[in-house]
């Protein structure tokens, strides 16, 4: 059998860069989750989300389509169960990329995931890289800087914390995690 884990932290940490990282080195397989929000950039359909509309994705709630789904600054986001539970048992280590509500939700259906908070090296530095990845209205920067400060608060909820300062030591130390 495969492991869980459950990797979360504020908008802007580097999460989305240091778990592609992990990717990069093969020791896991990344879940894609469904959202309500609309693509951002460059992001594609089945790659970096499967953008759905509101319908479609309550449709899927209430066929129990997910092993856990949270609302996020406004928009759904939820976790697939199927392709999760193939890998698996199929001896694949598998990372959920979500926020901290579903990471509680995840935690009580399966005591055994293992949870890594990734956490900025301060306010003004999370700040900063929420800033310059451009791909949010200031609105949204607002609202998302708000919900960081809650989450941190959070933390302690994990199993491991990490600091983000630099992609590599971040993702070495994820992968010592990995293999506790
Ligand atoms: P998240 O997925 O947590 O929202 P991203 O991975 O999109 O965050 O990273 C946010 C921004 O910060 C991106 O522009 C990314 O290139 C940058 N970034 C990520 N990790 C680091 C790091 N260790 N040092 C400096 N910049 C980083
Ligand atoms: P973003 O809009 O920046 O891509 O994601 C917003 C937040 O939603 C991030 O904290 C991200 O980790 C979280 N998220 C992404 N997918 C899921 C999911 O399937 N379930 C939950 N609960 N949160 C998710």
């Amino acid at each position: 059998m495969g492991k869980l884990f459950v990797v979360s932290g504020p908008a802007g940490t580097g999460k989305g860069t240091v778990v592609k990282e992990l990717i990069k080195r093969g020791v896991a397989e990344l879940s894609i989750s469904a959202t309500t929000r609309a693509p951002r950039g460059k992001e594609r359909n089945g790659v970096e989300y499967h953008f759905l509309q509101k319908e479609e994705f309550e449709r899927l709630i209430s066929d129990d389509g997910f092993l856990e789904y949270a609302e996020y600054c406004g928009n759904y986001y939820g976790s697939p169960k199927r392709q999760i539970d193939e890998w698996i048992a199929d001896g694949r280590n598998v990372i959920l990329e979500i926020e901290v509500e579903g990471y509680q939700k995840v935690k009580a259906k399966r005591p055994d995931c293992v949870g890594i908070f990734i956490m900025p090296p301060s306010l003004d530095e999370l700040e900063k890289r929420l800033r310059g990845r451009n791909t949010e209205t200031e609105e949204q920067i607002q609202k998302r800087l708000k919900r960081a400060g809650e989450e941190i608060l959070l933390s302690k909820l994990y199993d491991h914390v990490v600091v983000n300062d630099t992609v590599k030591k971040c993702a070495d130390e994820i992968e010592k995690i990995f293999n506790i």
